[in-house]
């Protein structure tokens, strides 16, 4: 085994310098990080919605908030709003808080669905702050208590962590990686060869060349599993526009007959973009259905990136992790990807191979990276085929046979309105139950315990909830105002 000394990064995207930036922080002075980029390939351009794990990833490699949300223009988000999601004129809002108070019997949904159903509650986010603060478009951090995630500019943020990791000693070169060379014996990856012939060796390599997967893919041939039968959106077309109104405390995600869009606030642009399956809507369609719903001047020419949704078989292969694109993808409805950069990263430093690679820990992250991605494949499922819209493509979500672990889940709520977070797994009760009702699926049955509770309490509790949500949410300046002073 072959104590690892020299980590190669592949690749300079969100990925590349997320790790950089984690290895240089955490690991400087005990081993070496090189990483390599080209300018000329550049980067996938995209990926600017975040989730409040965001922030705990920050803290571990030292970046100052403030600092940040000026250096990458960044807004902050309290949530994504669901437009057309169940029909083409519902929406609702999957906030970061939680709702409500739970019991250690019963979440508080189900006594929300008992006095729902004597018409004693008001609709469930109501009685959530992170909710109706993204409802009225108001926002504040530091001792606010609201839980929230960033927009930023993906641009920005690689120069901001690039800056940052040139500062603490990373050695970055700059050109085409033309081959990857091998071990002879072991089957190692040993090297990156450059297309000028320069030879970038390391111990151990991160994969971080996006949907080119050089390493993972090409050298060591690891394959992948496609889930295009649950998820058959394949593309997407990004577009920046200029900003013109306040910028929002969340993210919008637009259904449209063929999958749908995105709006992204940021301080100084929009990032906007649709998602769609090439199935049932074309390149120029979609270009154009995207073009006529922006607002503003569009500030880039508008790109086709195609992609497929699925896994790395292992993300862990001999002496190579990839991250991110390179090692799998879920389209980002739910704005997943970062955070499975990161709560990949923070799992290899945790069974970092100082002394070199073992097969167990490298099984050990794979499991764990596998039932990560399940997970969040299920959720992203969950909204697409709980759904009463018409179109085709709506229809065949609607009836597609679904992964076994989603179909006993959905049954699950169906029948007993019971929700539950497996262990590795990102999404809370809270967030399967909103979704789970925004997309309108209604339990048959819920946990009786609210009965119990004598004649009039339960209402008098909601409304001390509502109430105090209420309060919380009139103290807080609108997002925008709040932006403009930070
Ligand atoms: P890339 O950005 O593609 O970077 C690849 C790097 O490898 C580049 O530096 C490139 O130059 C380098 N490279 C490749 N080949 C070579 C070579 N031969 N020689 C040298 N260098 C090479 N995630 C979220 O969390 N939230 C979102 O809202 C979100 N939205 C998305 C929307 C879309 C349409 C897509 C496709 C993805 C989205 N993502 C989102 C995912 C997010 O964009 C990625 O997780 C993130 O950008 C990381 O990408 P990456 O670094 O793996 O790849």
């Amino acid at each position: 085994m072959t104590a690892v000394r020299r980590v190669v990064i592949a690749g300079g995207g969100t990925a590349g310098w997320l790790a950089a930036a984690m290895l240089t922080k955490q690991l400087g002075g005990m081993v070496d990080v090189v990483l390599v980029e080209s300018e000329e390939i550049g980067t996938v351009g995209v990926g600017e919605s975040t989730i409040p794990t965001v922030r705990a990833f920050h803290d571990i490699i030292g970046v100052d908030e403030r600092d940040f949300v000026r250096a990458t223009g960044a807004s902050f988000k309290l949530g994504i709003s669901f437009e057309g999601w169940s029909r083409p004129d519902e929406r609702y809002i999957h906030s970061f808080g939680t709702i409500g108070r739970s019991t250690w019997m019963a979440d508080f949904h189900h006594f929300w669905l008992e006095a729902r159903a004597n018409g004693q509650a008001d609709e469930i986010g109501r009685y959530c702050v992170e909710h109706e603060a993204a409802r009225e478009g108001r926002f504040a951090g530091g001792d606010s208590g609201l839980n929230y995630a960033f927009h930023f500019d993906a641009a920005r943020y690689a120069r901001y962590l690039r800056e940052r990791c040139e500062a603490d000693g990373l050695t970055r070169v700059e050109g085409k990686i033309a081959r990857v060379e091998r071990d002879g014996e072991g089957g190692d990856i040993a090297a990156l060869v450059m297309e000028d012939g320069t030879r970038i060796a390391g111990d151990f390599f991160l994969d971080c060349t996006g949907f080119r997967a050089l390493l993972i893919g090409d050298a060591l041939g690891v394959g992948y599993e496609d889930w295009r039968q649950w998820l058959p959106t394949d593309r997407a077309i990004a577009v920046q526009t200029t900003a013109t109104g306040p910028a929002v405390p969340y993210t919008r995600a637009i259904a449209h007959d063929a999958g749908w869009q995105w709006r992204i606030p940021l301080q100084h642009r929009l990032g906007n973009g649709i998602v769609y399956a090439s199935d049932y809507l074309s390149d120029d369609a979609a270009q154009a259905r995207l073009l006529e719903s922006v607002t503003g001047e569009t500030l880039i020419e508008p790109r086709v990136i195609r992609f497929r949704t699925g896994r790395r078989v292992r993300a862990w292969e001999r002496n190579c992790v990839a991250l991110s694109l390179a090692g799998g993808f879920v389209e980002p409805l739910e704005s997943t990807s970062i955070h499975l950069i990161m709560i990949a990263l923070t799992r290899l430093l945790q069974l970092f191979p100082f002394d070199g690679v073992s097969a167990a820990a490298a099984a050990r992250f794979n499991d764990m990276a596998q039932r990560e991605i399940e997970g969040v494949r299920d959720f992203i499922i969950l909204h697409y085929t709980l759904n009463q819209r018409d179109e085709p493509f709506w229809q065949r979500m609607r009836d597609m046979p679904l992964p076994d672990s989603l179909a006993e889940r959905i049954a699950l709520f169906r029948e007993s309105a019971q929700a539950f977070q497996a262990s590795d797994e990102l999404f809370t009760v809270t967030s399967w139950v909103q979704v789970m009702l925004g997309q309108k699926l209604a339990p048959r049955a819920h946990n009786r315990v609210a009965r119990m509770m004598p004649a009039g309490r339960l209402q008098q509790t909601l409304g001390q909830l509502a109430a105090n949500v209420t309060g919380a949410v009139r103290g807080l300046p609108m997002h925008q105002a709040y932006l403009d002073r930070v």
